[in-house]
């Protein structure tokens, strides 16, 4: 749950938006998460790079099975300034938060909670879910002019799928090829997961202004190759950092593969992430903390059989606000 990282440089500004093409692999950080000790592999934010256009933070979970891993048991705890973004590859989840919404997500669905100025939420294996589950959890950062936005949630089970090449891509934040999702965005940015049969050889067009990353779910694919020179393989584990200035991604798989692609404007904003908090300033962090632990603001969710999460003490050195890499 807490994002708080170790590094020791301190990060000026936003990065270089003209870089251009990268094949980077970013390895995720294993952690627990929850009180019922499901693993997680963490790749955004990493030590090298901290956000992919807006996206500012990437768990992937599972495949796990319910009865070894404990399931999802996320009590109820608060964020601000960001939307939480839910995608399964497998099983069930439950949804609660503080606006009263109650939403249950199966693979292929997206669960879109916009946190603005304050939200809490819970997220649990339900009691009659599949035995596994698989899925990643996502957030995306929001600009200065909206981050103190009302807080929202959306379940939207009917998003735009691009087929061709023995892939399909199911388009769940933002545009992709022409196709655009009907969740609300705050930023120009693209989500997608790019189903590939075995022997998938496909290219999708991709906005050159913007940065995009690509997470193996299942299998194995060769991404961002030519037709004479194969991709780099990626399977399960890290994170491929793409970089800007691409017309097209070019993906193919011999077995078969489920990616994540993510993109959008690289973020000219510093931000401060500190647990489940995106601001601004270290003050704006501690009085978000302080509203959870003892104030009204973020609400109370109903129906979760626990009790919400404490917030972790704060550091001893002052939050710094961070650009989209460190340098
Ligand atoms: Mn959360």
């Amino acid at each position: 749950m807490s994002n708080l990282d170790q590094l020791p440089q301190e990060a000026i500004c936003g990065g270089d938006p003209s870089a251009g093409p990268a094949t980077d692999l970013l390895p995720g950080a294993e952690v627990a998460i929850g009180t019922r000790g499901l693993r997680v592999t963490r790749t955004l934010p990493s030590r090298t790079r901290r956000m992919v256009g807006a996206w500012c933070f990437l768990d992937h979970f599972g495949p796990a099975e319910l009865a070894t891993s404990g399931g999802m048991g996320i009590p109820p705890h608060p964020h601000t300034g960001l939307q939480t973004v839910s995608w399964l590859v497998r099983g069930d989840m439950l949804h609660r938060d503080s606006l009263g919404s109650e939403q249950r997500i199966r693979p292929g669905q997206l669960n879109l909670m916009t946190a603005g100025r304050a939200i809490a939420h819970s997220e649990e294996s339900p009691e009659d879910a599949d035995p596994w589950v698989h899925g990643v959890q996502l957030w995306v950062a929001l600009p200065a002019e909206h981050r103190h936005t009302d807080p929202g949630f959306a379940h939207h089970a009917d998003l735009p799928v691009i087929t061709g090449g023995g892939a399909e891509t199911t388009v769940f934040m933002g545009s992709l090829a022409g196709l655009t999702s009907p969740a609300r965005a705050f930023s120009p940015l693209v989500g997608a997961e790019i189903r590939l049969a075995p022997g998938a050889e496909t290219e999708l067009p991709l906005r050159t202004d913007f940065e995009h990353a690509a997470l193996a779910l299942t299998g194995t694919a060769e991404v961002a190759g030519t037709a004479e020179v194969a991709g780099t393989a990626l399977s399960g584990g890290p994170l491929l950092y793409l970089g800007t200035g691409r017309e097209s991604l070019r993906l193919t798989s011999e077995g078969g593969a489920r990616l994540l692609l993510l993109g959008g404007e690289p973020f000219a904003e510093e931000i401060v992430m500190w647990w489940n908090f995106v601001g601004r300033s270290h003050d704006e962090i501690v009085a978000d903390r302080t509203e959870w632990m003892d104030g009204d603001r973020f609400g109370v969710v109903r129906g979760y059989d626990g009790p919400p999460l404490p917030a972790p003490p704060m550091p001893a050195t002052r939050l710094r606000p961070r650009g989209r890499e460190p340098r």
